[in-house]
């Protein structure tokens, strides 16, 4: 059986690297890795679409992915902040109350003990009132996570809440309150991070047990021919020619590019499908990274920014995940703002992106425009996937849409979750031993049930 993996991020390269049976990975990108990807420029070594660390709930996915690393791995300690009225309080906020004037401490600790907001009914907003109370829900929670998500918290639903935000215990908020130091988020307080190469070297080392991926070849049209699946990088390709057109045939597919791709690439996906596909929200993320010719940053991990007059939601400092981020002497500071077409922030030009940030780095006492010595603007267009309501009912049709006519779906941009690096390759490897189990008989698109 030969399979064909659309997408070489880490979804798709751990499929690759746990099938049994013949595959092709295939990349629209002249190399893999997906988000995962890593700019090494100047000496400075920073991950393109935002800072990714190695961590999660689950130990064995740490250890697997700490193992494919071998050697080059260095685990650091979470020193993170939020920049709140001019001042840098403990992360996650309800353990840094001490760090508060007296008055927001009082409102925080008040609210949470007093909390008389009713379970959540349907959405984030009044999840946050609920489990937090009005101190902190209005200070930090809600204005960070509209920030983030681009849209108002009431439009966010409920499904992903538990288990990405944690409640804090109360005996926690309340030592945060009069001082005593208490961690929360434990899972990730400690992480994990390529020594040297960024977080591409997670790719690069699952890439090292894959023999097939094919680079610069763009998904463009996916057709059956009797049972077998054609897949090829040209709208209008029915067969190889000279111009770089190329049709590949596989018995399987496994998709890990993004849903919308797959929806316009496929021959006859109904136009119900095409229109719940379309309907799916998600944020485009700018990164904005500066190599500084100074060491004097705090060492911060990251900070965290909610007050709606700063473009950027997430400060973070590759320098801190592996001192090798940064030549000697020099260090390196990358800002994220979420970002849509037509929200004024998409439409401003990469340099009016760079001045912007080094505006509000400088009000924040963190860069001087005379130390600047490097500076780069990336954008991503599958950022964050919008968690709303209505979002996950067309989602779910899709799914099952592409799941009833052959095509599993695997990893963050294809299933259109908010998940990471462990949740991704542990699905992976589900589907790579899945595949590998069965014999698989495609079903014909057009005798689908929708
Ligand atoms: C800002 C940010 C920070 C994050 N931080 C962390 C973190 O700290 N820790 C963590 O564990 N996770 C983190 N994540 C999540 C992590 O990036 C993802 O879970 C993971 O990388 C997703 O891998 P994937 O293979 O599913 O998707 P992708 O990496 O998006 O891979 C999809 C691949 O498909 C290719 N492709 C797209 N269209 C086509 C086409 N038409 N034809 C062929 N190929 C195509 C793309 O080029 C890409 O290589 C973060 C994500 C973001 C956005």
């Amino acid at each position: 059986m030969a399979i064909g993996i659309l997408g070489g991020g880490l979804a798709g390269l751990t499929i690759a690297a746990h099938l049994d049976h013949d595959c092709e990975v295939l990349e629209k990108e002249s190399r893999g890795g997906g988000h995962c990807q890593t700019v090494q420029e100047q000496g400075f070594t920073y991950d393109a679409g935002g800072p990714h660390i190695i961590f999660s709930r689950n130990q064995e996915m740490v250890d697997y992915m700490v193992a494919l690393l071998g050697d080059n791995v260095h685990r650091a300690r979470r020193n993170n902040k939020i920049f709140y009225k001019g001042r840098y309080v403990k992360y996650p906020f309800e353990n840094g109350l001490f760090d508060l004037d007296p008055q927001d401490r009082f409102e925080c600790l008040y609210h949470y003990i007093k909390n008389d907001y009713p379970p959540p009914q349907t959405n984030f907003k009044e999840w946050i009132y609920h489990h937090f109370g009005k101190g902190l829900a209005e200070k930090y929670l809600i204005p960070y996570n509209e920030k983030i998500w681009n849209v108002p918290a009431e439009e966010l639903g409920l499904e992903w809440v538990e288990g990405r935000v944690p409640k804090p215990p109360i005996e926690d908020v309340i030592k945060a309150a009069v001082g005593v130091e208490t961690e929360g988020y434990t899972h990730q307080l400690y992480f994990h991070y390529p020594a040297h190469g960024g977080i591409e070297s997670l790719p690069r080392a699952m890439r090292e047990c894959v023999h097939n991926l094919v680079p610069d070849f763009p998904v463009e049209r996916i057709w059956k021919e009797g049972s077998r699946w054609c897949v090829s990088n040209s709208q209008s390709a029915q067969g190889q020619s000279s111009q770089g057109q190329s049709t590949r045939r596989y018995d399987a597919l496994v998709s890990t590019i993004p849903i919308q791709e797959l929806a316009a690439s496929l021959d006859g996906t109904p136009p119900e499908i095409l229109t719940a596909v379309n309907a799916l929200r998600y944020n485009s993320l700018v990164t904005v990274t500066i190599g500084l010719n100074t060491a004097r940053l705090p060492d911060y991990t990251a900070i965290y920014v909610p007050d709606p007059e700063v473009r950027f939601h997430r400060l973070s400092f590759p320098a801190s995940f592996s001192p090798h981020n940064a030549p000697p002497g020099q260090t390196i500071i990358q800002a994220e703002i979420t970002t849509n077409p037509g929200d004024g922030t998409h439409e401003l030009t990469d340099e009016e992106l760079l001045a912007d940030v080094i505006h509000d780095l400088q009000d924040m006492d963190l860069v001087r425009r005379s130390e600047v010595c490097y500076s780069r603007v990336l954008r991503t267009k599958y950022g964050y996937v919008v968690q709303n309501d209505d979002c996950r009912r067309h989602l779910h049709r899709a799914k099952a849409y592409f799941e009833q006519i052959g095509i599993p779906l695997c990893g963050r941009v294809a299933e259109f979750e908010y998940i990471n690096m462990d949740v991704c390759i542990e699905r992976a490897r589900k589907i790579a031993d899945r595949l590998n189990r069965e014999a698989l008989v495609p079903r014909d698109p057009v005798e689908a049930a929708v």
